[in-house]
């Protein structure tokens, strides 16, 4: 159970949802592991903590440049933070397609370009992106999310292509709903959070939500040894509602 003995992570939106669920299991397997967050306050040990905002691309580079320092090394990085966005395409301006595209596209973009001079001094290099199954669902009421998460999957697929031979191996996760704290916003925000909630879970094939730590589960197969031949895949974590 400690087949991240030794490795050095780095999960940026570690510090909730996704992204903590991940930092910890990975830490619990031996890993020693870095959070970049918006706002790491809450990161404990063993955890390390590094405020750095993705869309500022100085902010990255010195996080991770903090990062790597302190743990010594890189072997896996989790390009996790991003934010959501509803609506159709009358709904966002520019300004908000901007906005999004900033954080989830190019957010993981500026992390990877910090990270790979040290992942390739790595004997298992691997980046996980988190991804969604909005990437192909075609989804109502979500064109820029699913427009950004569709950039994450193609990403994924050519970033896998161009660091194979580096030892560097590139894969995705595309959750469905999962319980975390974005999606209890959500559920906050709507007129009838336990009728919204009763209609994703529906949505959903085993009549429940995905959890946080499984999705971690999966992000942490792609990262650790075991998956030592899998670059340039999608690992659908949403209930049976789509797969990929
Ligand atoms: P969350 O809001 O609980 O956590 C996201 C974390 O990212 C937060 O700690 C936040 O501070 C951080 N973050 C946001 N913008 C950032 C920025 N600019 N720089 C640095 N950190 C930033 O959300 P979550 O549900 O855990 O989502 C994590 C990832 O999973 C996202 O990429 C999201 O698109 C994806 N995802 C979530 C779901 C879901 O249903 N929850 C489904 C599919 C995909």
């Amino acid at each position: 159970t400690h087949d991240f003995a030794g490795l050095k992570a780095l999960v940026t939106g570690g510090a909730s949802g996704i992204g903590r669920a991940t930092a910890e299991l990975l830490a619990a397997r031996g890993a020693q592991v870095a959070v970049l967050d918006l706002d790491p306050s809450s990161v404990d040990k063993p955890l390390l903590g590094y405020q750095a905002d993705v869309s500022d691309a100085t902010s990255v580079r010195q996080a991770v440049a903090a990062a790597v320092a302190d743990l010594g090394g890189l072997d896996v990085l989790v390009n996790n933070a991003g934010i959501g966005a509803q609506g159709t395409v009358e709904d966002n301006d520019d300004a908000e397609w901007h906005r999004v595209l900033d954080v989830n596209v190019l957010g993981m973009v500026r992390t990877a370009r910090a990270a790979l001079p040290h992942l390739r001094e790595s004997a298992h290099a691997a980046i996980v992106n988190t991804c969604s199954i909005a990437a192909t669902a075609g989804l109502p009421q979500r064109a820029l999310y699913s427009a950004s998460k569709g950039a994450v999957l193609s990403l994924t697929l050519a970033m896998a292509a161009d660091h194979v031979r580096e030892g560097i191996r590139v894969n995705c996760v595309n959750p469905g709903t999962a319980d975390t704290p974005w999606v209890g916003r959500l559920l906050d925000a709507a007129a009838d959070p336990a009728a919204e909630r009763a209609a994703l879970e529906a949505r959903q094939p085993t009549g429940r939500l995905v959890s946080a730590a499984e999705v971690a589960g999966a992000i942490a197969y792609l990262a650790s040894p075991l998956s030592g031949a899998t670059t340039g895949t999608a690992l659908a974590v949403d209930g049976g509602m789509q797969g990929l």
